[in-house]
């Protein structure tokens, strides 16, 4: 089997807050090698780095929100996140727990600290990826799949090097956790002092890793600081991440949707026409009902 190397190493953008809640660098859609086609079906990653809230009696966060034709997975690293939707799901994410929220045809959504933290404040790192669907799944029915971290699916590995989380996909054989609407893996690597892992995804899977601590070595040559993210080649299958002192990485791979994309805001369609139903849909109330 071939390697397949990096293709590209980002460092954080300048960080936005969304809402008021959640400080993130965005890193896809960043520019046309990091753009929702090449990415796809990754249309949006924002990464919350580190960042430390002062206590607040008001829980921050982002207010109520539609979102359509994807799914929004939110991964909490450090602090603890609470939300709710119209479709009547509300849940906390603490540290090392997933939500996976299909939005599909229509969800109204709200995000922000869960109130014990808030009101203490602490340290949020946090990741949200969109993950696109297949047009054919687009206009289902909502879905929620809220993974804590015990129901993770979990392979250790060889040596004491660590373990890695199988979100969703696939690991050495081993099924992830969540289901997905088209072939996707998502894996949390964590590795111990002087740990390593190899990996192999098909050549033409959209691929890429985001280091949210310690320093990753990527096929013994190329090197990915804490809060980068690395774009994989579509070439090559095998890779091997290595550490001298531990490190936590979210990698990402997955088969392309070779569909048509038409994105405006929290609404990801395939055709203009969608999304101008989208807001249609959206104003008429289709999207159901969520209080402030
Ligand atoms: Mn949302």
């Amino acid at each position: 089997m071939a390697k397949k190397n990096i293709e590209l190493v980002l460092s954080p953008p300048e960080p936005h807050f969304v809402g008021d809640g959640f400080r993130v660098h965005n890193y896809i859609p960043g520019g046309y090698r990091a753009d929702m086609e090449r990415m796809n079906p990754f249309i949006m990653l924002d990464y919350g780095a580190k960042f430390n809230f002062p206590p607040s009696d008001r829980p921050l966060g982002v207010g109520v929100h539609p979102h359509r034709g994807f799914e929004t997975v939110t991964i909490a690293y450090k602090g603890r996140i609470a939300h709710h939707d119209s479709a009547g799901n509300s849940g906390e994410i603490g540290e090392g727990d997933v939500q996976w929220m299909t939005a599909a045809s229509g969800i109204l959504h709200k995000e922000y600290h869960e109130k014990e933290f808030s009101k203490k404040g602490g340290e949020m790192q946090m990741v949200q990826l969109w993950v696109n669907l297949p047009a054919q799944f687009k206009m289902s029915k909502p879905k929620y799949q809220s993974l804590a971290n015990d129901q993770i699916s979990k392979f250790e590995l060889v040596s004491d090097g660590g373990i890695v989380e199988i979100i969703a996909g696939e690991y050495k054989g081993q099924k992830g956790s969540a289901s997905t609407f088209s072939p996707v893996n998502l894996l949390n690597l964590k590795l111990n002092k002087n740990g390593k892992a190899d990996f192999s995804f098909p050549a033409q899977y959209n691929t890429a890793l985001l280091v949210l601590e310690g320093k990753i070595m990527v096929n013994g040559t190329e090197e990915v600081p804490p809060d980068h993210f690395a774009i994989f080649q579509n070439e090559g299958d095998d890779f091997e991440i290595q550490t001298d002192n531990g490190a936590i990485v979210l990698i990402m791979s997955a088969e392309t949707l070779n569909e048509t994309i038409a994105a405006h805001g929290p609404f990801v369609m395939n055709t203009r026409q969608e999304i101008l139903q989208a807001f249609d849909d959206f104003h008429k109330g289709k999207f159901g009902f969520l209080a402030d």
